[in-house]
C-alpha cells in the first residue's frame, strides 16, 4: 500500500536510479565465519545478510530427535541497528514467520533423511535491512549450507519482485517495499526449475503475476550463477 505521496518511479527510473528489471548491486562472499561449518555474506545494495551453518550434529534434548530423518532449524534475526528506527532485540512474530518460510524454502534442497536424529542449524543475521531481507537471507543460507559441504539437490536462489507505482519491478528496496501495490518474495532451485517460496502481499492481475514470475525466474538464474562463482572463488586453489 502506498504510504508516501512521493513518486517512486519517474520516467521509468526508480529512486535509486535503477531500471524496473534491474537488481541492486549484489555481492557474495563465502566462508567469513571461522567457527561455523559453513558461512556466507550476501549484499543486495544496502541489505546485508550474514548466514552460518552448524552441523549436521546430534540433536539434544533427545525428545526433539526424529528417528527417520534429520531436521533443519533456521533462525532469522534482524540486528537492532539494522534499520533507522531501532528494532527491539529478540524474536517477534515477524522473525518467527520468516524463520519458518526460509526453512521451508531451503529444506527441499537437502537430503535430511540421510541424517536421522541429527540437526542442521542455520542462522541468518540481518546486519542492514533495506528491503528484501528474507530473500537475501535465503541466498546467504543456501551458500552457507553448500560451503558446509552438505550435499544439496541444487542451490536455492531467491529474489523479490513486485509492483511499484504501477510498474513491475525486481528486487524491491525498503522504500519500495513499504509503498508497493504488491510484493512477492520468491525462491527456487534453478536447475530443477522448482519454486520453493512464493508469498504475496497486495493485489495483482493474473497477467501481472505471470510476468513477474517470469522476471523472478530470470533473476534467480543470474543469482545462481553468482552463488556458483562465490563458491568457486572460496575453494579456488584449495585442492
Ligand atoms: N523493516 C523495518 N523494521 C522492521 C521490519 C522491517 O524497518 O521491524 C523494513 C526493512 O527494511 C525490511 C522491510 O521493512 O527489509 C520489509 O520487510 P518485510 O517484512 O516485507 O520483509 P523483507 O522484505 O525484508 O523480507
Amino acid at each position: 500500500m502506498k504510504r508516501t505521496s512521493k513518486e517512486l518511479i519517474v520516467g521509468g527510473i526508480r529512486t535509486d536510479k535503477r531500471l524496473p528489471e534491474q537488481a541492486r548491486e549484489i555481492k557474495m562472499k563465502v566462508g567469513n565465519i571461522f567457527s561455523a561449518n559453513g558461512s556466507a555474506e550476501v549484499r543486495f545494495g544496502r541489505t546485508v545478510a550474514l548466514a552460518s551453518v552448524h552441523g549436521p550434529r546430534p540433536l539434544f534434548p533427545r525428545h526433539l530427535q526424529e528417528s527417520q530423518t534429520g531436521i533443519l532449524r533456521v533462525r532469522y534475526n534482524m540486528a537492532p541497528f539494522s534499520v533507522v528506527d531501532r528494532k527491539p532485540p529478540g524474536p517477534d512474530r515477524r522473525s518467527i514467520e520468516l524463520s519458518k518460510v526460509i526453512r521451508l524454502a531451503l529444506e527441499p534442497a537437502l537430503f535430511l533423511e540421510d541424517y536421522p536424529k541429527a540437526t542442521v542449524d542455520g542462522f541468518i543475521e540481518i546486519i542492514q535491512a533495506d528491503g528484501s531481507t528474507r530473500v537475501t537471507g535465503i541466498n546467504a543460507l543456501s551458500l552457507a549450507l553448500a560451503s558446509a559441504g552438505i550435499p544439496m539437490r541444487d542451490l536455492v536462489a531467491a529474489c523479490s519482485i513486485g509492483k511499484v507505482d504501477g510498474t513491475l519491478v525486481v528486487d524491491l528496496n525498503g522504500e519500495e517495499d513499504n509503498n508497493s501495490e504488491a510484493d512477492i518474495p520468491f525462491a527456487m532451485m534453478p536447475n530443477k526449475n522448482l519454486v520453493t517460496l512464493l508469498q504475496m502481499d497486495g493485489i495483482l492481475t493474473k497477467e501481472e503475476l505471470m510476468k513477474l514470475l517470469d522476471m523472478a525466474k530470470k533473476m534467480c538464474k543470474k543469482i545462481y550463477e553468482m552463488q556458483r562463482e562465490a563458491l568457486l572463488e572460496k575453494y579456488k586453489g584449495e585442492e
